[in-house]
């Protein structure tokens, strides 16, 4: 499973979390229960797909760990 870096914007605490990679986008409270957090794009590990926008839900498949293998 990936593993996605935030930032809190409340506290400036960066913390880690793995998650499946179609919840990447949903938002994350950092550990001190802050919700005003940023999703940063250091670590990533799956594919060189990035760019600056987070990517949008619709799960247009493409190569990858998810793209239908069931790995996720
Ligand atoms: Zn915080």
């Amino acid at each position: 499973m990936p593993r996605y870096d935030y930032r809190c914007r409340a506290c400036g605490a960066t913390f880690e979390i793995s998650r499946p990679m179609r919840e990447a986008a949903d938002p994350a409270a950092c550990p001190q229960g802050h919700d005003d957090t940023v999703k940063l794009l250091s670590t990533v590990a799956v594919t060189g797909r990035g760019g600056s926008a987070p990517a949008p839900a619709p799960s247009a498949g493409g190569g990858g760990c998810c793209g239908g293998g069931g790995c996720c």
